[in-house]
C-alpha cells in the first residue's frame, strides 16, 4: 500500500539530505490497522520534479508483521505515479502561466488536466459531498477550486483523498485499497 505523508521540505532539500532514512513509519499499519506493526523494509525509487528540474528520490518502505502488506511512504510534495511535483501541478492547474516551471512542464500538465477529467465521475462518487455539496453538473474547474478551498492545497488534498478514499486526482490504483488479512 501506498501512504503519503506531510512534510515541509521540498523534493530538492529530500534529495540532499537523503530524507528517505529519516521517514518514520505510521503508528498504524494502514492495510490491517494493527499499532507498531511496521517494520523497515527497504527503498524503491522514483523520479519527481523540483521547479524545472527532475531528480531521482528513494521512498521508504515498511513492512506490516500482522497483515504481510508492505507501505510505501511518499512525501506529500510527490503525486503517486506522477513525476510532476504536487506544487507545479497546483500552480498549473490555477493557471499560474506566468511561472517558468509551469511553462516548463506545460505539455504534462496538460496532459494531467485530462487524466483528471477524466477520473472526475469516478472520483465525485468515490468523496460525495465530502469536499462541499456538489453542483448538479459539477466540472473539473469547479471541484479543483472546491477541493482546494477545503483542503489548502493539492498536497494536503492529496493525503485526504488516499487515506481516507482511497484515490488520488488522476485515478484509483490498487496500491490506495486495502487487502484481505491472510488467513491460516
Ligand atoms: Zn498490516
Amino acid at each position: 500500500m501506498q501512504s503519503i505523508f506531510k512534510t515541509s521540505l521540498t523534493p530538492q532539500q529530500y534529495f540532499e539530505q537523503d530524507y528517505q532514512k529519516q521517514v518514520k513509519a505510521p503508528e498504524n499499519c494502514p492495510n490491517c490497522g494493527r499499532a507498531y506493526s511496521l517494520e523497515a523494509l527497504a527503498y524503491y525509487h522514483r523520479y519527481v520534479t523540483h521547479l524545472t528540474a527532475v531528480l531521482m528520490i528513494w521512498v521508504r518502505r515498511f513492512l506490516c508483521r500482522h497483515c504481510r502488506v508492505s507501505v510505501s511512504c511518499l512525501p506529500d510534495f510527490a503525486q503517486p505515479y506522477r513525476a510532476v511535483n504536487s506544487a507545479t501541478i497546483e500552480a498549473g492547474f490555477s493557471g499560474q502561466t506566468q511561472k517558468p516551471e509551469v511553462q516548463h512542464w506545460g505539455a504534462s500538465l496538460e496532459v494531467y488536466w485530462g487524466r483528471f477529467q477524466g477520473h472526475l465521475p469516478v472520483l465525485l462518487r468515490q468523496v460525495g459531498n465530502a469536499f462541499g455539496a456538489l453542483p448538479l453538473q459539477p466540472t473539473a474547474k469547479g471541484f479543483w477550486r472546491q477541493l482546494l478551498g477545503q483542503c489548502g492545497d493539492l498536497a494536503g488534498a492529496t493525503r485526504q483523498l488516499v487515506h481516507q478514499f482511497h484515490t488520488c486526482l488522476f485515478g484509483t490504483y490498487r496500491c490506495h485499497q486495502r487487502r484481505q488479512l491472510r488467513t491460516g
